[in-house]
């Protein structure tokens, strides 16, 4: 037999919130694809008109352009599936749902809210879980005509057969086996005329040949109903790999009120794409010579599905922050600039290209640039103790400003050579190399953190620079 090209989907909703395990999910679909040959394909569930969000979309694109994860079809893109956006689908699924009501494995339920709440209060004070009562499941034939003709609204809901078992098989926790008197006679299509999730993504799996499910661990419990859907309408299942959720260090769950588990915090905050896949590869995987960093490409190569663990992986930041500052120390100055450029918006580009070797081994992650840098394009105001704090005092201060000064006026636009002659001047005069160079940085800088000093100077230009030593020598004279 043919062997069946590999063919994953990423498909989220767009609800204009897009989570970091989004992004987990994405990755793995992209990496198995990539590894098999296969193909990676990106599907807008946008069926619950009340969570739709406008621009919400266009973020999905965003998110994946950034992380590099190309979709091979996509709304965008099309392909031999398309459409690839479920409110473009609606009939597809109106058929297959009227399909499964003509052959009895679905039905017409016609109860209003009210009862179905009335239902609901009576099962919880019964102890029994919130499911449909089955009122509807056999209403006769002329009567589910005459609520038709008269326009009544409904739903269609799935028959869930009584005293089965149904097995699901997850490729990482094997057979999981449900009792079919706990799986609710699910709706399939709404009042509106949207389906819901269970039966559109049932159904474009299989149409658009998805060979590989792989989703969030949340989505375990509605797998039976699933399964159901594929059995009803004769269609083999496509492998289900239910990911474990992420967690935070303490095993509490990422929930949305973390900053840290929307997708765009990580971008803004200066995390490269890159660093982040890398972090993403390693929850619940490990490379095989225990590796910590590692590429894309190198993760595709060595990737297998079966090898994630279903244990829910602990989500570091901290760890995922070192790694960030590793990738910038290991990228060359130049491409550095390119992606420090969002974050320094006050420099100019040529600012930018000469600051990013300055800040390279200070920052783990871009946005950090800014504060460092920020004395270029900020007036500085510090108290005059800061000059002082390594305990210089104020005539040896003063005199070392004085000194300092000559010597950039003098060489400006040679490095070299005004490091040299601080050198020297603080060797002829015998002071403190750390001692000087604190009063000539809060001098500059305002600041006794900051990029390499000497190097910083060119940031500024010379008139500002003398400047600032003028303004520190007149605050020394107070
Ligand atoms: N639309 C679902 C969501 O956004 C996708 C779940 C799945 O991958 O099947 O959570």
């Amino acid at each position: 037999m043919k062997k069946k090209t590999v063919r994953t989907r990423f498909a989220p909703s767009p609800t204009g919130f897009m989570h970091v395990g989004s992004a987990y999910q994405a990755l793995l679909d992209y990496a198995f694809a990539k590894k098999n040959q296969g193909k990676f394909i990106l599907r807008i569930e946008d069926t619950d008109q009340k969570r739709k969000v406008p621009g919400a979309e266009k973020k999905i694109y965003q998110a994946l352009e950034w992380l590099g994860l190309e979709p091979d079809e996509s709304p965008q893109k099309g392909g031999p599936f398309a459409p690839y956006r479920q409110s473009e689908r609606l009939k597809i699924y109106r058929q297959y749902a009227e399909k499964l009501v003509k052959e009895g494995k679905a039905y017409y339920c016609f109860c209003s809210p009210q009862r179905l709440e009335k239902v609901r209060r009576q099962r919880q004070r019964q102890g029994l879980p919130p499911m449909y009562d089955g009122h509807c499941r056999h209403l006769p034939p002329s009567q589910v005509e005459k609520n038709l003709r008269e326009g009544k609204p409904f739903v269609i809901r799935l028959k869930v057969p009584r005293n089965k078992k149904i097995v699901v098989n997850d490729l990482l926790r094997g057979e999981i086996v449900f009792d079919s008197n706990m799986v609710d006679d699910q709706v399939l299509i709404k009042s509106d005329g949207f389906p819901t999730y269970h039966l559109a993504s049932v159904v474009d799996d299989h149409l658009m040949e998805i060979t590989h499910v792989i989703r969030g661990e949340e989505w375990l419990s509605s797998a039976p109903k699933h399964i159901l859907l594929y059995q009803y309408f004769g269609w083999e299942p496509p492998v289900f790999v239910h990911t474990p959720i992420l967690r935070n260090p303490d095993r509490s769950k990422m929930s949305k009120r973390e900053g840290h588990t929307s997708l765009f915090w990580y971008k803004k905050e200066g995390f490269l794409p890159e660093a982040l896949l890398n972090f993403l590869a390693l929850l619940g995987w490990s490379h095989p010579q225990q590796k910590e960093i590692f590429s894309l490409k190198e993760f595709i190569s060595l990737f297998d599905l079966k090898d994630v663990s279903p244990l829910g992986p602990v989500f570091d930041l901290r760890k995922l922050e070192w790694m960030n500052g590793e990738y910038i120390r290991q990228m060359d100055d130049e491409e550095l600039g390119r992606r420090l450029k969002e974050f320094l918006p006050r420099l100019k580009e040529e600012q930018v290209k000469k600051a990013a070797p300055l800040v390279k081994e200070r920052i783990k992650k871009l946005k950090e640039a800014e504060e460092l840098l920020a004395f270029v394009w900020e007036d500085i105001d510090y108290p005059k103790e800061l000059l002082l704090q390594r305990g210089t005092d104020k005539d040896t201060a003063i005199l070392m400003l004085k000194e300092a000064k000559k010597i950039v006026e003098e060489k400006w636009g040679k490095i070299e050579e005004i490091r040299d002659g601080l050198l020297s001047l603080i060797k002829e005069k015998d002071w403190n190399t750390g001692a000087f160079f604190m009063v000539f940085r809060v001098a500059i800088c305002g600041k006794t953190i900051t990029p390499p000093i000497v190097e910083s100077l060119e940031l500024l230009g010379k008139e500002r620079v003398i400047e600032r030593i003028n303004a520190a020598l007149e605050k020394l004279k107070t």
